[in-house]
């Protein structure tokens, strides 16, 4: 199971959207770059859709040192609302020593931080990492209870969708041996098909696999994406 999985190789940006005014118009790029995952707690969007997921300035742009990163799109990153009031301002005093808190981009994540699916808890590997896990939180019980509860539901629905499958094949070869009639068969076959569309979805939207619309490349004639 990859949900809450933190990545094992650097991320390399993908997009590259034209240059805003506003830092927020990048939201909808960044989460399609990042996959609609926060990128520090690795919880999908579409799991926890009251979290108000935004849009991280890694150089925080409250350092007048990094106010020309505002709207660069290698600056930004797609973060829940809670790391992203967690790391705040956060940066090291001494850029030689760090610490730093880890991203997808600049580091491997899974050397730092590591998901553990039996306790829910995010596991520090370094230095780096501690630092991570304690500023943002990221073991608080709230999120640990969270992330069991969601992989508890992950499980159940994946049995149930491979429970439903099972019923689909045992009604057709009823119809085969003529046990129910065709009428029979179709609605069975309907109910049954409306049951794993709806449990298919929670399943996508828990893991965070809902597809996004696509990005719209241009509009009323300029260029929004490379
Ligand atoms: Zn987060």
């Amino acid at each position: 199971m990859t949900v809450f999985q933190y990545p094992k190789t650097k991320h390399r940006r993908q997009l590259s959207p034209r240059q805003f005014k506003r830092y927020q118009s990048y939201k909808r790029y960044l989460q399609a770059e990042f996959s609609r995952v926060c990128v520090y707690c690795r919880q999908p969007d579409s799991s926890a859709p009251n979290l108000n997921f935004g849009v991280d300035h890694y150089r925080p742009k409250s350092i007048p040192r990094f106010a020309n990163l505002v709207c660069d799109y290698d600056n930004l990153y797609y973060c829940c609302g809670s790391c992203n009031s967690r790391k705040n301002n956060d940066w090291p005093l001494d850029e030689k020593l760090g610490p730093y808190v880890v991203n997808p981009c600049d580091h491997e994540m899974a050397a730092h931080l590591r998901f553990n699916s039996k306790t829910g808890k995010v596991e520090a590997r370094t230095p780096y990492g501690k630092h991570t896990e304690e500023l943002l939180q990221l073991n608080d019980d709230a999120l640990v209870q969270y992330r069991l509860g969601t992989l508890t539901t992950v499980r159940l629905l994946t049995a149930e969708i491979e429970q439903q499958e099972l019923q689909l094949k045992a009604v057709a070869k009823q119809l085969k041996a003529n046990l129910i009639t065709q009428a029979e068969y179709a609605a069975e076959e309907q109910a049954i098909n409306d049951d794993l569309t709806s449990l298919r979805y929670t399943l996508q939207a828990l893991k965070g696999e809902v597809p996004l619309s696509s990005l719209r490349k241009t509009r009323l004639g300029i260029t929004l994406i490379k």
